[in-house]
């Protein structure tokens, strides 16, 4: 079965991830523009960092046969930064137009601040005159607040449910988010947020109409195998492989597809680790290794 992973932060992952990710079926991935562990100081690393996902960052996943995309934002705990906010949510103007950009995201709260509040509304609004779904981050503590204000922002705000994707639910909250029209992400963690057994008993419970799953792999304690392994959870539990897919290719291609932007109908084409981006390449000086998971070029949504 192929897998699509929408949310993960490949910057912070090694090329080895990359392999064992292809191997084990990942087709497709979103890496959202976040927090990078520690406070930036100017603009222009955001700037940087925005390039990179949009650049060298595809390129690297493009070797080892993964198809990438991002979401770019000012991030919820950033907006809190008044060194930087404002000229990063001005970069966005420019940035959101490029073609690997497919939704406005992590935006949404952290510490539930007033800044927060300001740049989630101004940047629910950039979305809409961008015309793009947007990614919604809820805060690991004060979650059930966080998940409730966020949904009434977006209400408030006129923002189109059907394109606000609400991430990292959980028990508590996945029932808020599905009684509107908004999209439930879950991300599985090795031991906070949620795990394979909990996604398991929430799909049987719930079924799987806009139900997410996501790794949110990253700098700290995480897993970027978590889609296939919890895919691996629902069989075991006897899930449908129909109902499977859904969850782990057809919602995340859907709900992206809104931007116009997210093509996964490529021509088959094997992996060419020769290739260069701006002169430079993944292989480090080493053999490029055989042409193996090729891109496949499936039929996609
Ligand atoms: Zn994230």
């Amino acid at each position: 079965m192929r897998y699509f992973d929408p949310h993960i932060h490949m910057t912070s992952r090694t090329t080895d991830d990359y392999a064992a990710m292809r191997q084990a079926g990942i087709e497709a991935v979103i890496e959202p523009a976040f927090w990078l562990g520690q406070p930036r100081s100017h603009v222009g690393t955001f700037e940087d960092y925005f390039r990179s996902l949009i650049g060298w960052e595809p390129f690297r996943a493009g070797q080892f046969g993964v198809r990438h995309f991002c979401t770019l934002s000012l991030n919820p705990k950033e907006a809190n930064n008044s060194a930087v906010a404002p000229g990063v949510f001005d970069l966005l103007s420019i940035y959101l137009q490029k073609d690997a950009v497919v939704a406005v995201g992590e935006i949404g709260y952290d510490e539930i601040t007033p800044d927060e509040e300001r740049y989630f509304q101004l940047q629910l609004e950039l979305a809409q005159r961008f015309d793009l779904p947007i990614l919604v981050h809820t805060p690991h503590r004060d979650k059930k607040r966080g998940t409730e204000r966020s949904l009434a922002l977006i209400r408030a705000v006129g923002f189109p449910e059907e394109r606000a994707l609400i991430d990292h639910n959980t028990e508590e909250t996945l029932p808020l988010v599905l009684e509107t029209g908004c999209w439930a992400g879950h991300s599985i963690y090795p031991n906070t947020k949620m795990d394979e057994s909990r996604m398991v008993a929430l799909v049987k419970r719930f079924g799987t109409d806009r139900i997410i799953i996501n790794s949110a792999a990253d700098w700290g304690v995480s897993d970027p195998l978590k889609v296939p392994k919890t895919a691996q959870a629902m069989r075991a539990s006897g899930i449908s492989e129909e109902d499977i897919e859904t969850i782990v290719w057809h919602n995340p291609a859907t709900f992206f597809s809104q931007s116009g932007k997210l093509d996964l109908c490529t021509v088959e084409q094997p992996i060419d680790q020769t290739q260069l981006w701006e002169g430079n390449s993944v292989l480090r000086g080493q053999a490029p290794t055989p042409t193996s998971g090729a891109l496949s070029g499936k039929e996609t949504v």
